[in-house]
């Protein structure tokens, strides 16, 4: 079996949080974002909200080993800001 390269195991971890992301946003879907998770004391928004905290670092960290620009990054939260924007006024008319 060959082994992972050291820098890639950032973005395996960006790839497990971002599934569990979606499985957060489905829960709020599925079950109301006030519903409290089975055996724990939280609720789904709270585990959105940790999920996205756990896809931020991420980004951090993939930000801090040089595999992506943060400059980049924010140019394209900006675009895509931009695009929804202007995605939900035209939905409008
Ligand atoms: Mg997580």
């Amino acid at each position: 079996m060959s082994k992972i390269p050291d820098e890639f195991y950032n973005l395996i971890y960006l790839m497990e949080e971002s599934g569990e992301v979606t499985q957060a946003c489905s829960k709020i879907m599925r079950f109301g974002p006030d519903a409290m998770r089975k055996n724990t004391q939280t609720t789904n928004r709270e585990l959105l909200e940790e999920e996205l905290g756990d896809v931020l670092c991420l980004v951090d960290r993939l930000i801090d080993a040089g595999m992506i620009s943060s400059k980049n990054v924010e140019k394209a939260r900006k675009a895509k800001a931009k695009k929804l924007a202007l995605w939900e006024n035209s939905a409008k008319k």
